[in-house]
């Protein structure tokens, strides 16, 4: 069949068997398990990922332990110059590596290119550390003639688990802080897409990080777990689903480790009949169906209140209805697979029980084909009629699926968002200042959008979560990483 003209080439057909990246060299790892990696839009095998186990964790540790010596005496400005000569190379490489997301995770070129750019702010951001990492005195603090001051200090290796939906960004909320405070890093990407890392490291490696400074570990579960319990590594970063995110919480800091771990979503967006429709409308489109509805930002239930829900069912049925949806190398797509077939089954499954528990499906995702394209696709879903308490209107679907129903109030909406046991993300569609102060107030998610579908907070801000969608005291990025990639000391001078 002939395909669309618009479509960027994929920047190669197969990657081979990956390897990790450990003590400044590629490596093959001991592994004697490895799986397949599909690409989701073709269903075409196009690399391998070994399954690295705990010795080749262990392998990656002593690297690590090695290099942190000379890393944490390395002057901060030193260190932000390697961040800089990063950052220039992820420029130059920033459109390849976004092709390579979306061959191997499946969101479109402009959501890969965004996922990038998300990437290369936080390098931008932890090049500033000279100044982030200050600590602070005060001249008799302690008494007369007596100073007291602070110093933020290293603590040595730090590991760094991510899920699949950000291939390239979610690793950059942690090691940039990490490593730009005079930590060293182990990263284990999702072994649902592992490619990037593989573009992202042979850069670090360009940049003139010393050997040892940051390591790459393929694998799934059990190298993970490998990582989080092996004695030598001082913290965890992690971002997955909750179950698995509450797991690793547990688990390191019974450990007496440092641990962020970031869990999953189900995300409301809330429409007040004062909101600007047409454009709350397409807002919303782009959170809940943006990247497949894969992100943890996604808005996922649709609450219109009082008179805008029949305006808001119809403008927004027919928006889902027009998405274009296919392989996101093509520019014109607007949705792109998701990320594997059993995924697909699990998505489908929610939309099979929200029909069973009462709910209509007005625009049917299930069976979705894309001609010319075998992989693992869903079209925009739309389920009306949905109550809070059925499933699909509390359970995290991830997948491009929204609940709509209808609220007699935003006091009403605000309980059922606090309700929920996720607390990631939240919206408010409104023109009123004191609506949107009062939602603001007392929503209790971690990131509030006021007219925004996907809150997102850019790399200065921390990237909150509470509740079941976040575990721990720090947050990524911005100043709360560097507080967790860092220990207080306090000195207390006489100067004789
Ligand atoms: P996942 O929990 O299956 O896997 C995440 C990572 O943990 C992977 O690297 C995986 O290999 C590893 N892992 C899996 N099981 C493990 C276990 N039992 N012990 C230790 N490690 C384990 O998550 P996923 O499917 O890759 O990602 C999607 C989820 O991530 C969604 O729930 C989404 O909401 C969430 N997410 C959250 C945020 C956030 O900021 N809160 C951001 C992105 C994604």
């Amino acid at each position: 069949m002939v395909r669309s003209t618009t479509a960027l080439a994929e920047v190669k057909s197969h990657y081979g068997d990956l390897q990790n990246y450990v003590d400044g060299a590629w490596r093959s790892p001991e592994a004697a398990e490895w799986l397949d990696d599909p690409n989701p839009a073709t269903g075409r095998v196009i690399a391998r990922v070994p399954l690295s186990t705990k010795e080749d964790v262990d392998v990656a540790v002593q690297a690590a332990m090695g290099a942190w010596d000379a890393w944490r005496e390395t002057p901060p400005v030193d260190r932000a110059r390697t961040f800089f000569a990063l950052r220039d190379l992820m420029e130059r490489h920033a459109e390849d590596l976004s092709r390579v997301v979306v061959q191997d995770m499946g969101k479109t070129i402009d959501e890969a290119r965004g996922e990038v750019r998300r990437a290369i702010e936080n390098v931008e951001v932890a090049a500033g550390i000279p100044s982030l990492m200050m600590g602070y005195t005060l001249e008799d603090g302690a008494a007369r003639g007596i100073d007291e001051e602070v110093l933020y200090q290293p603590l040595g290796v730090f590991a760094g688990i991510s899920p699949f939906n950000f291939p390239v960004m979610v690793q950059f909320w942690f090691w940039p802080y990490a490593v730009a405070t005079g930590n060293v890093w182990i990263a284990k990407p999702s072994e649902q897409d592992p490619i990037a890392s593989q573009l992202v490291f042979d850069l670090i490696h360009r940049a003139g990080f010393p050997a040892g400074v940051v390591n790459l570990v393929h694998g799934a579960k059990d190298t993970a777990n490998a990582l989080i319990d092996h004695p030598d590594v001082r913290g965890v970063s992690f971002v997955g689903s909750s179950p698995t995110a509450k797991a690793v919480y547990a688990r390191a800091a019974a450990a007496g480790k440092r641990v962020q771990s970031g869990g999953g979503a189900k995300n409301v967006l809330v429409v007040l009949p004062d909101a600007k429709l047409d454009t709350a409308v397409s807002n919303m489109i782009a959170s809940c169906y943006g990247c497949a509805g894969e992100r943890c930002l996604a808005g996922s239930v649709v609450v219109g209140v009082g008179e805008v829900h029949e305006d808001l069912r119809r403008k927004f049925a027919d928006a889902a209805a027009a998405i274009r949806v296919g392989y996101g190398l093509d520019e014109t797509v607007g949705m792109g697979p998701v990320i594997s077939a059993a995924h697909r089954d699990r998505v489908v499954g929610f939309v099979d029980r929200g029909e069973d528990e009462g709910a209509t499906v007005t625009l049917d995702g299930r069976g979705f084909r894309v001609a010319g394209y075998d992989g693992y696709f869903v079209g925009p879903t739309l389920l009306d009629g949905v109550r809070p308490e059925m499933r699909v209107a509390q359970e995290e679907i991830f997948g491009p699926v929204v609940s709509l129903f209808e609220s007699g109030g935003l006091e009403e909406a605000i309980e059922t968002i606090n309700a929920s046991p996720y607390g990631n993300a939240a919206t408010l569609y409104t023109s009123s200042g004191r609506a949107a102060r009062d939602f603001r107030h007392r929503v209790r998610a971690g990131n509030v959008g006021i007219n925004v579908g996907v809150a997102a907070p850019v790399a200065y801000f921390p990237f909150g979560g509470m509740k079941g969608s976040f575990f721990g005291d720090l947050h990524p990025q911005g100043r709360d990483a560097i507080r967790f990639f860092t220990e207080s000391k306090v000195v207390i001078t006489r100067w004789m």
